[in-house]
């Protein structure tokens, strides 16, 4: 199988499927996907948000259509959003088509609950009359009753064996524009599904830990199995799952792949956890900052340290950088010098004005 690198990472070689205009697999940019928790009826709100999703840096949004009145309003919301919309099908397979129809520009689909295979059929009619791709999105909790028959309890491999019977099901109709993807809530359970998923197939993956619990426990099991799987090179798109706002959810998908260096959107904050030497407001600083710079999209690292222990060393490899000093007279740095002092009062301020400064001439090239 091919490699493609990103960095240190191999990533592993897929089909290449689209979303819109947002290509998937193949060693396409790894997108960040979320999804709205609006009734998709009420078309204002659910616009309202996608918009602030966007403005978050989302790629793909993924919009439930539990009902006809869902799927009516689809061409209205597509019409006044920019980013491509994944319709999310579950039972119906008569939404499947009508989302299609309405211009969906990719079907989330578990064939397993669709109903009959006649269903599945006229779904992948609809979906190749339409120019949609497909997710085959396998779930933990949602595994056919022969495979947890046979497998006892839901488990890794009962939850690759589905989704491969799902993808056979699919390319019977000569259909192959779909990703996958084989959600739990079971952490290491979904971490291990992925890895045999991707030796078992070369179609993009949708990565992504279900039913993840409270903001920060969801937070937590997403980094570790959404990051811990991109490293070893697996996964094309991804969605964190979290009991919150969604925009919270961009923002960690973000986090994950700047983490990584797969991925750079916007500020990378460093900052120190503080300490008795830290000789001014750090923690309430950095919240500000990260509240302040939330809409720029330039790859600026800013490093706001404490104290002269480690601040100097990561405030010269930051683009911006203050390190705390005595007599409140704190050591700022721009792209790997010291440029001056700044006042505990002015951090903010001065902070602030360089990072758009430095945004500003970034986006202009
Ligand atoms: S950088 Fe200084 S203030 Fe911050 S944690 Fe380290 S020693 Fe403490």
């Amino acid at each position: 199988m091919d490699k493609v690198f990103i960095n240190n990472i191999v990533r592993r070689k897929t089909k290449r499927v689209y979303v819109g205009h947002v290509a998937v697999g193949d060693g396409a940019q790894i997108s960040v996907q979320s999804m709205t928790n609006t009734k998709t009826a009420d078309v204002k709100a659910t616009i309202e948000q996608i918009r602030k999703a966007e403005e978050a840096g989302v790629d793909i949004m993924r919009i439930s259509c539990p009902d006809e009145a869902s799927t009516l309003a689809l061409p209205e919301i597509i019409k006044n959003v920019k980013v491509p919309i994944i319709a999310d099908i579950h039972f119906h397979y008569k939404r499947g088509i009508e989302a299609a129809k309405a211009g969906a520009t990719c079907l989330r689909i578990n064939p397993g609950n669709i109903g009959s295979i006649e269903g599945v059929k006229e779904v992948v009619r609809a979906a190749k009359d339409n120019n949609c791709s497909i997710r085959i999105g396998v779930n933990g909790g949602s595994l056919e009753k022969g495979l947890l028959e046979k497998y006892g309890e839901p488990c890794s491999d009962a939850m690759v064996e589905s989704a491969l019977m799902q993808a056979k099901m699919l390319e019977d109709e000569d259909f192959t524009n779909f990703k996958i993807s084989v959600k739990s809530s079971n952490t290491l359970m979904t971490m291990d599904a992925y890895r045999k998923l991707s030796k078992a197939c070369d179609y993009p993956l949708h990565l992504g830990i279900t039913e993840t619990g409270s903001f920060h426990s969801g937070l937590i099991k997403s980094a570790f199995g959404i990051g811990s799987l991109l490293a070893e090179g697996i996964g094309d798109t991804l969605r964190v799952s979290l009991t919150a706002d969604i925009i919270h959810e961009v923002k960690a998908g973000f986090e994950i792949l700047k983490t990584l260096d797969i991925r750079h959107r916007g500020i990378r904050l460093i900052s120190c956890p503080t300490c008795a030497r830290t000789s001014y407001n750090v923690i309430d600083i950095v919240a500000t900052l990260e509240e302040r710079l939330s809409k720029i999209t330039a790859p600026l690292t800013i490093a706001i340290m404490g104290c002269v222990v480690n601040g100097p060393g990561e405030a010269l490899h930051a683009d911006i950088g203050v390190a705390g000093g005595g007599a409140n007279n704190h050591m700022l740095y721009v792209k790997g010098k010291q440029v001056g002092f700044v006042k505990s009062e002015d951090v903010i301020e001065k902070v602030v004005e360089l990072a758009y400064e430095q945004a500003s001439a970034i986006d202009k090239k």
